[in-house]
C-alpha cells in the first residue's frame, strides 16, 4: 500500500523558511475520498505559493481497509502515520459495514489512531461565516457579524474510559481524571488562547463532582504561568445554555470528554453546516490528525455533491498547529471566505440567488482564491 504523490522541492523565495513535511492521507470510506483529494490540491497550490515541499502518501484505514486487509486499521497504516508529520483523514464508515460488530467496524480506525498517535487533544473550532449568517438556526441579532468559538475538548480520559459495568438491573459508569491529564490538555488550551485572544473559559461542574473539582485545582494553578491569557470557569449546565443564548462570549473552552463532547456539537450546530466544520486532535509532539467533523455521507456518496470545505479548513489547521505556518493556514482560511463571499455553494449550504457547485469546482474556486 502507499501511494505516493511526492511534489518536487521548488526553489523557495526564502531558502531558510524552506521545510519539507510528510503527510499521511487516508481517504476512509464515501465522501471522505472525494473531499481529501480536494484538500491535497489545496495544500500543493500552498506548497506551490509558499515554497513548502509536502510529501503525501495515501494509506488505507476504515471499510475499505477491512475489504482489503480484514481490519480497520492496519498496521502499516498506523506505522506510515507515525512516521508522519501529521495525518489527514476523510471519513470512514458506511452501510456496507453496519452489520459488523462493535470492535470490527471501520470507526475502530479511528480509536486505533488516536491511541497508536497519543492524541489526547481535540480542537473543534465553530466558526460561522459572515457569509452564511442565514444557515444558524440562531436569531441575526444573536450571531452578529458571525462565530468564531474553539472547544479544545480531552480526549482519552473521564468517563468513556473509566470503568463500567451492568449488574443484573444495576450499571455503572466511571468519570476519573489525574491531575497529568488534566494539566496536558489545559496547556494546551492555554498555549491556543495565548494565540487567540487570550481568553479561556474552563467547564466543568465543580459543585457536584471531585473530579470537576481536581479539574478546576489543575487550571488555575497552571494559569500562573500564562498570566497574559484571562482565565474564567462556568458550570457545564450554564455553559450549554449560554451558547444559544450568547454564543459570542466565548472565545476558547476547554472541557473535559464527556462535557466536550456534548458542547462541541452544540456549538457546531449553531454554525449550521456539518459540511463546514472542521477539527484537530493533537498530542504533545507536533504530529496531529486532521479531519471533518461529518461522517462518510453515503447518501450522497459518488456524486460530486459534498462540501470539502471542511476538509479543506481541516489541512488549513494542519498547517497552523502541527507545522507552525500560521500565514499559510490564514492564506487557506481567506481563500474560503472569498469563496463563500462569492456566492459559490455546495449543496448542504445553499440557499436562494447563491450559485450552486460540486465538490470539484468549489476545490477549484479555492485554490483559485489563493
Ligand atoms: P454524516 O456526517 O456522514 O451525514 C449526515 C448528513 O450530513 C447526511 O445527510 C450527509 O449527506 C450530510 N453531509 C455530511 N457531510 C457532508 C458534506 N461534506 N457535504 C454535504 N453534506 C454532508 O453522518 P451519518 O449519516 O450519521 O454517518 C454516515 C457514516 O459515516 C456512518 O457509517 C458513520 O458511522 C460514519 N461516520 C464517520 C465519522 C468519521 O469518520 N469521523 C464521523 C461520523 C460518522
Amino acid at each position: 500500500m502507499g501511494n505516493r504523490y511526492l511534489i518536487p522541492p521548488l526553489p523557495a523565495p526564502h531558502s531558510s523558511l524552506y521545510m519539507n513535511y510528510k503527510i499521511a492521507v487516508i481517504p476512509g470510506d464515501g465522501i471522505g475520498r472525494e473531499v481529501t483529494v480536494q484538500a491535497v490540491e489545496v495544500l500543493k497550490a500552498v506548497g506551490e505559493k509558499f515554497g513548502h515541499s509536502f510529501e503525501m502518501t495515501e494509506v488505507d484505514a476504515g471499510g475499505c481497509a477491512i475489504d482489503k486487509y480484514g481490519e480497520a486499521l492496519p498496521q502499516a497504516t498506523l506505522e506510515v502515520c507515525k512516521q508522519s508529520d501529521s495525518v489527514l483523514l476523510g471519513a470512514v464508515g458506511g452501510p456496507k459495514w453496519d452489520t459488523l460488530p462493535g470492535n470490527q467496524r471501520p470507526e475502530q480506525a479511528l480509536l486505533g489512531l488516536r491511541k497508536g498517535l497519543g492524541l489526547f487533544a481535540n480542537l473543534r473550532p465553530a466558526v460561522l461565516h459572515r457569509a452564511l449568517k442565514d444557515a444558524s438556526p440562531l436569531k441575526p441579532e444573536i450571531i452578529g457579524d458571525g462565530l468564531d468559538i474553539m472547544v479544545v475538548r480531552e480526549l482519552t480520559g473521564g468517563i468513556y474510559f473509566g470503568a463500567r459495568e451492568t449488574k443484573g438491573n444495576e450499571a455503572y459508569d466511571t468519570m476519573r481524571y489525574s491531575e497529568e491529564e488534566v494539566e496536558r490538555i489545559a496547556r494546551t488550551a492555554f498555549e491556543i488562547a495565548g494565540k487567540r485572544n487570550k481568553k479561556l473559559l474552563s467547564v466543568d461542574k465543580a459543585n457536584i463532582l471531585d473530579t470537576s473539582r481536581l479539574w478546576r485545582s489543575v487550571v488555575d494553578k497552571l494559569a500562573r504561568e500564562y498570566p497574559e491569557v484571562e482565565v474564567d470557569h462556568m458550570y457545564v449546565d450554564n455553559a450549554a445554555m449560554q451558547l444559544v443564548r450568547n454564543p459570542k462570549q466565548f472565545d476558547v473552552i476547554v472541557t473535559g470528554n464527556m462535557f466536550g463532547d456534548i458542547l462541541s456539537d452544540e456549538a457546531s450546530m449553531i454554525t449550521g453546516s456539518i459540511g463546514m466544520l472542521p477539527s484537530a486532535s493533537l498530542g504533545t509532539g507536533k504530529i496531529g490528525m486532521y479531519e471533518p467533523v461529518h461522517g462518510s455521507a453515503p447518501d450522497i456518496a459518488g456524486q460530486d455533491k459534498a462540501n470539502p470545505l471542511a476538509t479543506i479548513v481541516s489541512a488549513a489547521m494542519m498547517l497552523r498547529y502541527s507545522f507552525g505556518l500560521a500565514a499559510e493556514a490564514d492564506a487557506v482560511e481567506e481563500a474560503v471566505g472569498k469563496v463563500l463571499d462569492k456566492g459559490c455553494r455546495t449543496g448542504d449550504i445553499m440557499s436562494e440567488g447563491m450559485k450552486l457547485v460540486g465538490t470539484k469546482e468549489m476545490g477549484a474556486l479555492v485554490i483559485q482564491a489563493l
